[in-house]
């Protein structure tokens, strides 16, 4: 096999196609907000300190009066710690993770989603009773653990929950082998910005800007695949799959047709 050469077996069919004729680096931007683990080098940077700086370009870019920095565990910890020590806010592990659990973005059910929430995250009402709290996460994707996760901090006594994302609004899917929520199910698709935020029934809300993000990683805009964010797809559908016809590369068809 090629470097960049995709293999598609359909029943007995094989079939290899030279996909990958890339017209410029696209480094993926999501593997420093979410994927990868903090302590791993990815691109050349260690993914920690990327996110660090996303919590601190976070609090200068939307800050707010408050009285605690709680991440949303696990993958929120790194940039609450930045939030926290760019802001002043003191830094608490208010919310617990249940280690057995698995990670709700990646579990197909919404029911399971749900159910994980509640046996995933347990809320230290000592720490949250009285309190401003700012929740820090790293994306929001269909609203619905966002939504949970405020109402559960306010029902453990919080006075105000204000939700801050360490990344940009995630407007687009991934075509180039991430199985994220189609476009239809991210809420950032379709709604906006404050529309999230009664949605999610936060006091606030404010997402990482891109140029913020793009700052925090330590690069340049064009090096990047950023499509989760902007929906500028570095590869073009048409060079993807050449054998399609032109209509069928629309966006929704694509999506449908790699779901199947
Ligand atoms: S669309 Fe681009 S940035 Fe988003 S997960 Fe896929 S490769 Fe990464």
């Amino acid at each position: 096999m090629e470097p960049g050469e995709i293999v598609h077996i359909r029943g007995e069919e094989l079939r290899s196609v030279r996909a990958l004729h890339a017209p410029r680096l696209a480094k993926c931007i999501f593997e420093h907000v979410y994927f990868s683990r903090p302590d791993s080098i990815v691109f050349g940077r260690t993914v920690q300190t990327s996110r660090d700086l996303m919590g601190r370009i976070l609090a200068e870019e939307s800050p707010v009066d408050a009285d605690l920095v709680v991440p949303i565990p696990d993958s929120g910890v790194s940039a609450a710690i930045g939030y926290s020590q760019q802001s002043g806010i003191p830094f608490a592990f208010g919310l617990i993770r249940n280690h057995y659990v698995g990670r709700t973005f990646i579990e197909p059910k919404t029911t399971i989603r749900h159910f994980g929430v509640k046996v995933k995250l347990n809320p230290i009402k000592e720490l949250l009773t009285g309190k401003r709290v700012v929740l820090i996460d790293d994306s929001i994707v269909r609203g619905t653990t966002s939504r949970k996760i405020v109402k559960m901090v306010r029902a453990a006594g919080a006075k105000e929950v204000h939700m801050r994302i360490s990344c940009p609004p995630t407007l687009s899917p991934c075509f180039y082998g991430i199985d994220t929520p189609t476009k239809k199910e991210l809420i950032a698709s379709s709604h906006t910005v404050q529309e999230i935020c009664k949605y999610i029934e936060a006091d606030s809300l404010a997402y990482l800007s891109l140029p913020g993000l793009i700052r925090a990683v330590g690069g340049k805009e064009n090096e990047f695949c950023t499509a989760c964010y902007t929906g500028q797809y570095p590869l073009d559908f048409a060079d993807m799959f050449p054998d399609a016809k032109a209509e069928d590369r629309q966006l929704d068809l694509w999506e449908a047709s790699l779901k199947e």
